[in-house]
């Protein structure tokens, strides 16, 4: 579900405000409130329930101060001129991004559960080429002297085993 308000306010100019207000889906499931066009400022009362517009939009007063803003707004008769989300004072800022935790960086295994090396890490030795271009042959000693140190090293403490 995504509604809409097209505004048609005439403006201090004597223009109309054409401007097509975009309410996000999930907080205007279910809402009852106040919010502002993102062009004129004009504030609009809608009380929606179930996606459906039970009531409004009905123009406020002016001066009433919004509950919310728009995500996003533009101007179809206007050739799309917008206003992106989070334009302060018109509209607001996108609040649905992944949790933080999912946002992190990834953790780059050089060993399988077995304690053999394995290939998938990142940044690659350049003289590896393309990634897989270096097929079976993998020169772990040349390319990656390193992690061929520390296999010696589990080996040698038997951290590495075949099952
Ligand atoms: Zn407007």
């Amino acid at each position: 579900m995504c509604d809409i308000i097209w505004c048609k306010e005439k403006k201090a100019d004597g223009t109309v405000c054409n401007t097509v207000n975009y309410l996000d889906p999930f907080n205007f499931w279910n809402w009852e409130g106040t919010i502002a066009c993102a062009e004129c400022g004009t504030v609009y009362y809608i009380y929606m329930i179930q996606g459906w517009m039970y009531r409004g939009p009905e123009k406020q007063p002016p001066g009433t101060e919004p509950d919310i803003r728009p995500l996003y707004a533009d101007k179809p008769l206007e050739g799309y001129v917008r206003y992106l989300p989070g334009v302060e004072g018109k509209t607001r800022p996108y609040l649905c991004l992944p949790r933080e935790i999912y946002l992190g960086k990834p953790d780059p295994r050089r060993f399988s559960i077995r304690g053999y090396p394995v290939r998938g890490w990142a940044p690659q030795p350049p003289s590896t080429g393309i990634a897989g271009s270096a097929g079976f042959k993998w020169e772990i000693e040349k390319l990656s002297p390193e992690v061929w140190q520390e296999f010696q090293e589990m080996k040698k403490k038997g951290e590495a085993r075949d099952w």
